[in-house]
């Protein structure tokens, strides 16, 4: 019997295992995983990034695009600490993630070696799986484990390597591990449908908010809500269970929502949750019973008081009530949200029709929206660039959006649109970001176009912080500590060998669009837009009023002069 490397076997596991990829930065506690990697370099595909961030956090957008296990890899030490970010994207938006970090080698652990970081203890609070390899003999086992976790627990798996036990040398004759799993889907309880169906027919106002989870069910929560004429919401990063020009379809909630979703809930009498575990509860309907599905039971009742709880798939569960529920052809207040959608799109086309310049950020969405494709890929940064994005892209059930929705963190557009492209060569990828979260990860631009990424970088550019300033202002207090200086993000991208246009006026956007649409090549369009865009709620609340008016007292007391307000006709219509 002949012997193997452990590296190599555990490479050989990973093919098993379907991973056809990872993103990472190699260095000499890891090195030995690397040379392995290298010997299958067909099969499996190194991304090498410019920034550990990028690799973990396009390795979660990766995972949130596919349903399939993130694969990345650092050092031990400086390496691993700068993968944390993307790990907690993944923890928090509840994907698959596998970790790969070296270690200084096992026999000088505890002797405060060069670049010795305990990482077993740092990523405890991040990880559901996350060991330190003790033997050679082992790691295959420990390997398949970790996957096997990652996929059941959607969280992220961490393995600590000593590159001398990579090193180590194992029989070449062990069992073949099997990389067989079968995911545990609770089955559907019986009595909890019928109650759910007899609580269904009885409302007369029913919603329906569907979230990340209902995603995996578009067909089925499409069929459900037209069965039953029920008005659909959406989370943030449900953006696109169902197409945002659907009849049924009220936008989202939150203050990132619309008008007549935030009605909607409040007049409810039913609301039915899909695959979400929204936070805001002041923006869920007072006292109204609640049906709620989920595949996981700890979210049953979590965040809302529910009356019936369905622990399960979210395709089957629809499919079920859908087939045993009385159809309602016609509901006076479906007929109402839908009358107040209309007003609302209304609303949101005026504000996309500023031709001005500096550039209106709304317009600047639906330039994006005419160069998209029927399969476009939205990878949406946070800050003002999230709102914009949510509240004006018409989104279809064919698209996808990603965001890091619960960690929030800034610089995960480009990471996104990397992963995005990376697994779907043929599908057009849009990163949409500001200045400021774009400057965090700006490096890995040349990423994309090393690897002959073709994305579409868009860069909200206000040389600001605006979220932030908005913050500031909601609450009542002074902008500080928000600005920043300019970077001109086209020469850039033409210094990383990429294309770059920067368009400073309003005629210039569409033609600039048109460009990088055709381009074959990683592009960025650097876009100058309103630095005074508000990104008001869809639904201004007398706190948020009072917080605005605060602060133009105090600009004019403190500061003794007077912001630019949002404009007085928005404000009203959204207020009331
Ligand atoms: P999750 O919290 O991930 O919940 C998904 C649920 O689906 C989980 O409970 C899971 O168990 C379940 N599930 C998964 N698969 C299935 C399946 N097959 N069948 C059944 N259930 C399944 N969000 C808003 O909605 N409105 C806002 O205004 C808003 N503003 C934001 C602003 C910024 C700048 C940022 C960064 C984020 C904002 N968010 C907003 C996002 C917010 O923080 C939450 O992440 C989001 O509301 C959670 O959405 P969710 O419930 O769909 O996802």
């Amino acid at each position: 019997m002949g012997k193997v490397k452990a590296s190599e076997a555990v490479v050989k596991l990973f093919e098993n295992w379907g991973i056809d990829h990872i993103y990472g930065i190699p260095g000499d506690s890891i090195d030995t995983m690397v040379e392995a990697l290298r010997k299958e370099e067909n099969k499996i595909k190194f991304y090498t990034v410019r920034h550990e961030e990028v690799a973990s956090l396009a390795a979660a957008a990766y995972s949130k695009l596919t349903g399939k296990i993130g694969v990345c890899l650092a050092i031990g030490g400086p390496g691993a600490i700068h993968l944390l970010n993307g790990m907690y994207d993944a923890k928090m938006d509840h994907v698959p993630m596998l970790v790969l970090v070296g270690h200084i080698p096992a026999r000088l652990t505890g002797t405060d070696y060069f670049q010795e970081v305990d990482t077993v203890e740092l990523f405890k609070d991040v990880a559901v799986y996350n060991k330190e390899i003790t033997s050679a003999e082992s790691f295959p086992t420990v390997v398949n484990q970790a996957i096997r976790t990652a996929y059941q627990e959607r969280g992220v798996a961490v393995l600590s390597i000593p590159d001398d036990i990579a090193l180590g040398e194992i029989s070449d004759g062990a069992p073949q591990l099997s990389t067989v799993f079968e995911k545990k889907i609770p089955g559907l309880v019986q009595n909890d449908l019928n109650d759910a169906v007899a609580l269904i027919n009885s409302a007369n106002n029913p919603v329906i908010l569907a979230g990340v989870g209902a995603k995996s069910a578009k067909k089925e929560l499409r069929a459900f809500a037209e069965r039953i004429s029920a008005p659909v919401a959406v989370t943030l990063p449900g953006k696109g269970a169902i197409s945002d020009d659907h009849p049924n379809f009220i936008g989202n909630i939150g203050k990132i929502g619309t008008k007549p979703a935030y009605e909607a809930m409040k007049s409810a009498d039913l609301l039915i949750m899909i695959g979400t575990d929204y936070p805001y509860a002041a923006y869920l309907p007072e006292g109204a019973k609640c049906v709620q599905i989920d595949i996981d039971p700890l979210k049953i009742g979590k965040r809302y008081s529910v009356t019936v709880g369905i622990v399960g798939d979210a395709a089957n569960a629809l499919s079920n009530l859908t087939e045993h529920i009385t159809p309602v052809a016609d509901r006076p207040f479906l007929k109402t949200c839908q009358s107040k959608m209309s007003t609302w799109w209304k609303w949101m086309t005026e504000d996309q029709d500023k031709k001005q310049t500096p550039i209106a950020p709304e317009a600047l969405m639906a330039a994006i929206e005419s160069i998209s494709e029927e399969d476009t890929i939205y990878s949406v940064d946070v800050g003002t660039s999230t709102v914009w994005s949510t509240r004006y892209l018409k989104v279809s059930e064919k698209q996808d959006f990603i965001v890091s929705a619960w960690l929030g963190t800034m610089g995960c557009g480009l990471p996104g649109a990397i992963a995005a492209k990376q697994a779907f060569p043929e599908r057009q990828a849009i990163a949409i970001s500001g200045d400021g979260a774009f400057a965090m990860v700006m490096q890995d631009f040349v990423t994309a176009v090393h690897y002959k990424l073709p994305i579409i970088m868009i860069i909200l550019n206000n040389k600001q912080l605006a979220f932030i300033k908005y913050e500031q202002q909601s609450v009542g207090q002074l902008k500080y500590a928000v600005d920043f200086g300019d970077i001109d993000y086209a020469k850039f991208a033409e210094a990383c060998g990429g294309k770059g246009f920067r368009v400073e006026n309003y005629e210039d956007l569409q033609p600039a669009l048109e460009q990088a649409k055709a381009s074959n090549v990683p592009v960025i369009l650097d876009v100058e837009v309103d630095v005074n865009a508000a990104p008001l709620p869809g639904k201004i609340v007398m706190d948020e009023a009072k917080g605005y008016a605060k602060f133009t007292a105090k600009s004019i007391t403190e500061n003794h002069k007077l912001e630019k307000m949002p404009p007085m006709k928005t404000v009203v219509r959204r207020f009331l």
